[in-house]
Order: structure tokens, then sequence, then C-alpha cells
């Protein structure tokens, strides 16, 4: 597809930010775009000016929700770019693309497009410390139709976004967190485990009580007891237990995160004892060998949790602080990211 891809120019190139970056506030001048039909497949693969696009009133995914996407991020290392495990992207949101029956993407095609769209855009990765080009690639249901059935006709892009550090000074700030005991985020057989625009959706409305009650995220128990921890905002979680780095197994409700998989290979290799399996909240707030919680994504990396709050209660974690064995993983991890160590699995693709 490399040399498939059309790039039509763009006449005038756009200002760079010049204030703080902050998430997913400003886009590059290009954008990747290609549609689906039944008869052609994927096709129309064009790399283009970032602008609107237009879609009829009656396309399936403004009705009907069939839209999945995907988050990660381009670094720049001096001369070099470099992408994190993107390979991993592709295969998910095409595991995402099965569960909302959304045709398959060519994930190597696409990864040679995006290595296209990355290097045209080169001028667009930030350089400061902790600083990333967010890369979000998504498909849409875009077929004018309102029954209900699989589109007939998509769309997929990807959009690139200059993104600041999460933290600001490269200190790792533990979070509040709030268990949520009503709503859940997803069950099993339902699409949790997929990155389906949905799910997100179905989030909003326990972050914004968290956010009102002084919480930064929500802790999601599982959909059926709502006993068993699931994962924390859009992160996975772990808990250090007795030393061991413990992890809730995934069982079809919660999204397999490429950084939960990097950091259970991680600490396996730096010789921790990983273990994934079901942990209850009660067992959470009870036991005294919990030495330490944080969560795992693209976007923080890690981010300590510092307190949790479950109905009456509300228990400190590491006395607050960002623990040792969750330091140690973070600085090996955005080491390797950065380049400054070795990287041993072959994770980096430039
Ligand atoms: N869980 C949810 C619900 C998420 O949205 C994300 C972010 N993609 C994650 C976990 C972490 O996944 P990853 O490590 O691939 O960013």
């Amino acid at each position: 597809m490399k040399n498939a891809v059309e790039v039509i120019q763009r006449e005038q190139l756009k200002e760079k930010p010049t204030e703080s970056l902050g998430f997913g506030q400003h886009f590059t001048d290009y954008m990747f775009v290609m549609d689906y039909s039944v008869d052609k497949g994927w096709h129309n693969a064009v790399i283009q000016p970032y602008q609107n696009i237009e879609i009829s009133p009656s396309a399936q995914v403004l009705h009907y929700g069939q839209a999945v996407f995907e988050g990660m991020k381009a670094y720049r290392q001096g001369e070099s770019i470099v992408l994190f495990r993107p390979e991993e992207n592709f295969k998910r949101m095409n595991r995402s693309n099965a569960r909302l029956n959304i045709p398959e993407v060519d994930g190597e095609c696409l990864l040679e497009a995006l290595k296209q769209l990355v290097a045209l855009e080169k001028d667009w990765i930030p350089e400061g410390e902790g600083e990333s080009l967010y890369i979000r690639p998504f498909v849409i249901a875009t077929e004018p139709h309102l029954g209900v059935h699989a589109a007939l006709e998509y769309k997929f892009m990807i959009i690139l976004s200059p993104v600041g550090a999460y933290y600001g000074d490269e200190q790792l700030m533990p979070t509040r967190i709030y268990v949520e005991d009503e709503y859940v985020r997803a069950v099993r057989g339902g699409v949790g485990f997929a990155k389906a625009a949905g799910n997100y959706a179905a989030s909003l409305a326990a972050q914004t009580r968290a956010s009102e009650l002084g919480y930064q995220q929500v802790l999601w128990l599982d959909g059926v007891e709502q006993r068993y921890i699931e994962e924390v905002g859009s992160m996975n979680i772990f808990f250090v237990i007795d030393g061991k780095v413990v992890t809730p197994e995934l069982n079809g409700s919660i999204l397999p995160g490429i950084t939960r998989k990097s950091i259970i290979q991680l600490a396996e290799h730096l010789g921790y004892e990983v273990e994934e399996r079901r942990i209850s909240i009660e067992e959470v707030l009870d036991s005294e060998h919990i030495s330490e919680i944080f969560g795992t994504g693209t976007a923080a990396v890690l981010s300590p949790v510092g307190f949790i709050k479950y109905k009456e209660r509300e228990i400190k974690i590491s006395g607050g602080q960002t623990g040792s064995i969750t330091q140690h993983l973070y600085d090996q991890y955005t080491g390797i990211q950065a380049g400054t160590i070795p990287d041993p699995f072959g994770w980096r693709v430039e």
C-alpha cells in the first residue's frame, strides 16, 4: 500500500501550537483516510489535508454507534521517530472490528501508511520531555440507512495530535480513585474487551460523578457481582501484593491494554513474580499485604493510586506516595520507550 497511498498536498501549513499542548486539542496538517464498500473492499487510501468530513445524517454510526478506535504514540528521539508496538494496536483494532461486525483491516498495510503519515508530519512531533505525537486510528459506519444491520460502508481514518507530558515535572503523581458501585463499564459477553466508542459513552456519568466528588478516576467493578476489580478509568490496574505484581485476569469485559501486556513482560523480565487472577474489592480494602497500586495505559504509562474510596470507606495506599516497584517499572518502561535503556523485547519501531 506504501505506493498506493495518494498524498494530496495542502496549500498552506498550519501554525504549530506554542502554548502548552494538553491532550487531544491540536491536530496536525494531514490525516489518512480510506473507505470501505462491499464491492470494492477497503479502497481510496489517501493522505489528505486534515479537514471536516461529510457524512449523511442517516450514517449508521450516528444512530447505532458502530465505531471502534485505537490510541498509540510516536516519539521523537534525536533524528529518529519511534513507534511503540504499533502492530499490537492494529491487531487489537481487528479484534474490536470482529466484535462490532466491522470488516477487518490490513494491519501491515496500515502500519506502512501510518509510517508514511508520521514521516510527513515529523515536524509536529514535540521534542520536550514526556511529549509525543498521539495517534488515533478509528473506523465509523458511514452507510446511510436506518435499518439495524452491520453497515455496508465504512470510513477508516488516522488523525494525529501533538500532546504534552502527562506528568508536568516527570514526577509520578498518585491519584485519588472512586470505586463505582452503581454503574458498570462492561459485562462479559458484551464489548468491554473491544475499543468500542460506546464503552466510553457508558463511562462518562460515573466519571463526572467521581470528579464532582473530588476523585480523578473511576475504579470499575465486574458487571455481575460488582465485587471484582476490572479497570481504573481508561487504564488497566496492577497491585503489588506481598511483593508480587498482580493484575486482574482478562475475562472478556476488561480491555487488553498493550501497556498491561508490556508491563507483565517487563516485570517478569526484571525478576518479579506476576499473577493474573481475580481480585475482589474486599481483598483490596482489607488486605495488609497490598503495598502499591497503579494503573497502566498509553496516555499516562503508569499512574500510581494514592487513595481509594469505596462506599463509606477511604483507604490510603503506600502512604499516598508512589511505591518503589511502581517507580522501578515506570523508569524501566519509559527508559525503553526513550531508548535510554536497551530494548530486549524489540518493542521500538523506528
Ligand atoms: N482500559 C481502557 C478502557 C482503555 O481505554 C485503555 C486505553 N486504551 C486501557 C485500558 C489501556 O490500554 P493501552 O495500554 O493499550 O493504552
